[in-house]
């Protein structure tokens, strides 16, 4: 028994040890990832009923040197813990400015919108309403092609915070989406008390909303919901042409999804563009 015990603890000790090598390893990549700027944005089109291209979600990618292209869930929850998330979301935002600058001269481009991921500790900081304000102002862009999308978890917070800091914003143009509606808590009366002009409806909604009567009911009701208080509702995870004609035949008005086209780089995008609206 004690020889077993013994094993067990060499053996948890083994896994904790390979657990921090490879997150230092992490660690130390990541941050230079961040002095070196290795990241790149892919754009997820947005498409409304008439299939024309309305906006983008940009979407970041990680351009590491020895193991390529990573997603965001191989590091964000790092950057997450860490604070790197907050010079990472720097970047996002001045790129995506950026973007929107070059666009507001090119007529085909000028109605797309931006949408940006926001995390948590993003939107915490005390300096976030400044950053923002500041972002529109250094590159000259038209605040409603900038959209914030946030998640639940952010309004379960601190819901003084947020509203403040939400309508100082508004104020400005800017506009917020709430992102994977119905996988959080956020009850009724807090989404009512925010300024919201989108609701994303979850994947894992979308996913089974043909094959789960659960998932159905929700969509239906989101998409209700959404409505009545004058907010645009877009489904996200769109994968199937049944999904889509489920959804606009009950109301929904925008479409983000591997049907309608992976997030990619900038030059398809601006293809895909062309395709659809040119
Ligand atoms: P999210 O905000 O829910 O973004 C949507 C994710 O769903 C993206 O994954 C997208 O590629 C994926 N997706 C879109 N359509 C489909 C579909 O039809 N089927 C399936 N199976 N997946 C689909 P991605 O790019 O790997 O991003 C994962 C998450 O990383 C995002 O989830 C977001 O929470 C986070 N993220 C991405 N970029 C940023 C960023 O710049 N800042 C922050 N803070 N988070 C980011
Ligand atoms: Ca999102
Ligand atoms: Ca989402
Ligand atoms: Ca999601």
């Amino acid at each position: 028994q004690a020889l077993v015990a013994m094993l067990m603890f060499f053996f948890l000790l083994h896994i904790l040890q390979t657990d921090t090598a490879e997150r230092s390893e992490l660690d130390r990549d990541l941050r230079a990832a961040v002095r070196e700027r290795q990241f790149v944005l892919h754009y997820q089109p947005q498409l409304n009923g008439a299939n024309r291209v309305i906006g983008a979600e940009v979407l970041i990618r990680w351009l590491h040197p020895q193991r390529g292209l990573l997603a965001p869930g191989e590091f964000i929850d790092h950057a997450e813990h860490t604070g790197l998330i907050i010079p990472i979301g720097h970047w996002v935002l001045e790129q995506t400015a950026e973007q929107l600058h070059q666009w507001q001269d090119e007529p085909l481009y000028r109605d797309i919108d931006l949408a940006v991921n926001i995390s948590q500790k993003q939107f915490s900081q005390n300096s976030f309403v400044a950053e923002i304000a500041g972002l529109i102002e250094r590159h000259r862009i038209d605040a409603q092609r900038l959209e914030l999308e946030l998640t639940e978890t952010l309004i379960v917070h601190d819901m003084e915070d947020l509203t403040r800091k939400m309508t100082a914003l508004v104020e400005r143009g800017v506009r917020f989406s709430l992102d994977d509606f119905g996988t959080g808590f956020s009850s009724l009366s807090h989404l009512k008390r925010l300024p919201l002009s989108k609701l994303k409806i979850d994947r894992s909604f979308i996913c089974d909303v043909l094959s789960d009567a659960n998932s159905e009911a929700i969509v239906r009701s989101v998409i209700a919901l959404g409505q009545s208080m004058g907010m645009t509702v877009i489904a996200e995870g769109v994968e199937t042409e049944a999904q889509r004609h489920f959804l606009a035949s009950n109301g929904c008005n925008q479409f983000q999804g591997y049907l309608l086209g992976r997030p990619m780089p900038l030059a398809d995008f601006r293809a895909f563009v062309q395709r659809h609206n040119g």
